[in-house]
């Protein structure tokens, strides 16, 4: 064992030796399982705010037990699967009872949930052999299923491997799936021909499971280091039909990988951005495919958006955000003609997302390798934005004021009143945050001025 990863078993132990204690002082099993034991062996590197899954012996109701009298916090959210939380330092602790293997007996009703006492069995009837792997409070590591060798041969495969086995696991929970690509995409690890093979044949039972479950290994997908493995895997799987048929176009052009690349380039945090960059890409293959010579209408990519987001149930910031991310104007020239009025008026309307906006029209350029053409678009949205160009803020009750000044009635001509100021405010001729008697009295002068 190489003297680093003893190291790092220390460290991982030294930080949980209470909770250990709490639970073998009560005659209990308590192990690290999952990511944070596959990461500790492949030596990748593991993020600080790593949640840790522990598996145990004890039911979840002695794991209350434990955790009261012991004074620790704890969250009964996931107790229908077995999983009660508990919080140390920053990171979630998720303690799981041990459950049995299920999955060999397909067709026959599955009880909500049951629980095992064996280690092996939770083990076996993990995703994937290199997560199931366990961590014992001496420091051993139980890896019962070639974890360890599959991580060296950077191989995907479920304990125990061979193709019947594989396809009922993956018939067993068809998310797997996606957690494989997920972890294609985050590892650079390849599923083998029998994951591959089973993974073909199952993929349509992905329609199956909730939408909410494709969501969260998607997200985690597009921001792992190498999605385009992932992609590409999903595709020859045929599970990339099923769950992203919008993302198609992009995997069967020449400029998959140059996509990919400059995917990888673009920050992780939103998530959002990847998002847009993936139905951009797809926008412009899919163009390219038709034989067109421009991009889709603006409106006809955010079409494609809520498509998207009313499958994949995102949340409405995430709709509207990808949806303004995508409609961005996509041609140099385009941006570099745009008016100081236009432009003041774009990144008005488009913050607090500017600079995720340019992020994006960077990687474009990037693709088209026209990089330096956009410098002076960027610079000027630089010398434009933050105070050059608020966001206009209007006094509190500005509409009551405006019909009761204006002897307005509720309705369009109020709202309207309001987007006139917004707009004079964007445009430089009125202050932000200003008086509403200025204002007044700009809307009075501007009514005398037209009639
Ligand atoms: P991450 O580092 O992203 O947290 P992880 O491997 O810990 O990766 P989790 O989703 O946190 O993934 O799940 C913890 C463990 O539970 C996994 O390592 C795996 O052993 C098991 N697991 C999770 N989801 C499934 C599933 N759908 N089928 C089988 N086992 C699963
Ligand atoms: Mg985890």
């Amino acid at each position: 064992m190489p003297h680093d990863e003893a190291q790092a078993i220390q460290d991982l132990l030294s930080s949980y030796a209470g909770l250990f204690g709490f639970f073998e002082a009560e005659g209990e099993e308590l192990v690290i399982v999952g990511g944070a034991v596959r990461d500790l062996i492949a030596a990748a590197a593991l993020p600080a705010k790593l949640d840790v899954d522990f598996a145990t012996s004890a039911l979840p109701d002695k794991t209350i037990d434990i955790l009261k009298k012991n004074k620790l916090r704890f969250f009964t959210t996931g107790i229908r699967f077995g999983t009660i939380s508990t919080i140390h330092g920053e990171k979630t602790l998720e303690l799981t009872t041990y459950r049995p293997d299920e999955s060999y007996t397909p067709g026959s009703r599955k009880p909500e949930v049951s629980f095992g006492t064996s280690l092996e069995a939770d083990l076996i009837r993990r995703d994937l052999s290199i997560n199931a792997m366990a961590l014992r409070s001496d420091g051993s590591i139980v890896d019962l299923f070639g974890g360890r060798e599959a991580i060296a041969a950077r191989r995907l495969e479920v304990p125990g491997g061979g193709l019947e086995r594989t396809r009922i696991i993956l018939r067993d929970d068809p998310l797997r799936i996606l957690r494989i690509a997920r972890f294609a995409a985050r590892l650079d690890y390849r599923a083998t021909d029998e994951t591959t093979t089973a993974a073909t044949e199952c993929a349509p039972w992905l329609q199956t499971i909730s939408h909410e479950r494709w969501k969260a290994e998607l997200d985690k997908l597009l921001v792992a280091p190498h999605p385009a493995a992932g992609l590409r895997w999903l595709q020859q799987t045929g599970a990339l039909r099923e769950v992203l048929p919008e993302a198609l176009p992009l995997l069967e052009s020449d400029g998959f990988d140059r996509w990919c690349e400059a995917l990888q380039q673009l920050p992780t945090e939103p998530h959002h951005l990847r998002w847009a960059w993936l139905l951009l890409g797809a926008a412009m293959a899919g163009a390219e495919a038709g034989d067109a010579t421009t991009w889709p209408e603006a409106s006809v990519r955010q079409q494609t958006v809520a498509l998207l987001a009313d499958r994949l149930k995102w949340s409405n910031e995430e709709r509207q955000v990808v949806s303004e991310l995508v409609a961005l104007p996509h041609s140099t020239a385009q941006l570099a003609a745009l008016p100081e009025l236009e432009l003041r008026r774009w990144i008005a309307r488009t913050e607090p997302r500017v600079a995720d906006q340019c992020a994006l029209l960077v990687a474009l350029t990037q693709i088209g390798g026209e990089g330096a053409a956009l410098a002076p678009f960027l610079a000027r949205v630089e010398a434009l934005s933050g105070d050059a160009t608020p966001v206009p803020q209007l006094p509190l009750g500005f509409g009551k004021v405006l019909m009761t000044e204006l002897g307005l009635q509720p309705g369009p001509a109020v709202g309207q009143a309001v987007e006139a100021v917004k707009q004079a405010i964007v445009d430089g001729l009125l202050p932000n945050r200003g008086e509403a008697h200025d204002y007044l009295a700009w809307l009075r002068n501007r009514a005398e001025t037209d009639a």
